[in-house]
């Protein structure tokens, strides 16, 4: 799996402002950087398995005490080799990857945040 990196520009629950928050998703790890401020999380594989994708809409219907972000990326699936679109899920407790195409998934949970 190569390393994703993605941005998402919404308000930062650090600083405050409207800014790129930088997403890079590696395999065993994910980090999220606030672009003005610094404050980063990190969150650390917890599971990987084939996953209905329920997993991610029940993040949809679940009560957050920040809002979840849902994107999308396309690329190519670690597991099925297809280039597919990759649903994920950040929430403050966990990060979500799952490819549309097959299913694989990875569960990433919140370890520390770093200001
Ligand atoms: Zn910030
Ligand atoms: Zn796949």
């Amino acid at each position: 799996m190569e390393n994703w990196k993605l941005t998402y520009k919404v308000k930062c629950f650090n600083c405050g402002k409207e800014v790129d928050q930088i997403i890079e998703i590696f395999p065993n790890q994910a980090f999220i950087t606030c672009s003005n401020c610094g404050a980063k999380r990190y969150y650390i594989i917890r599971r990987v398995g084939i996953e209905d994708e329920k997993i991610i809409n029940e993040e949809r219907e679940k009560e957050h005490k920040y809002e979840p972000w849902f994107l999308e990326k396309k690329a190519v699936c670690f597991n099925c080799k297809n280039e597919a679109i990759q649903d994920i899920v950040v929430t403050e407790s966990k990060l979500i990857v799952r490819c549309r195409h097959c299913g694989f998934t990875r569960v990433y949970l919140f370890h520390i945040l770093e200001l």
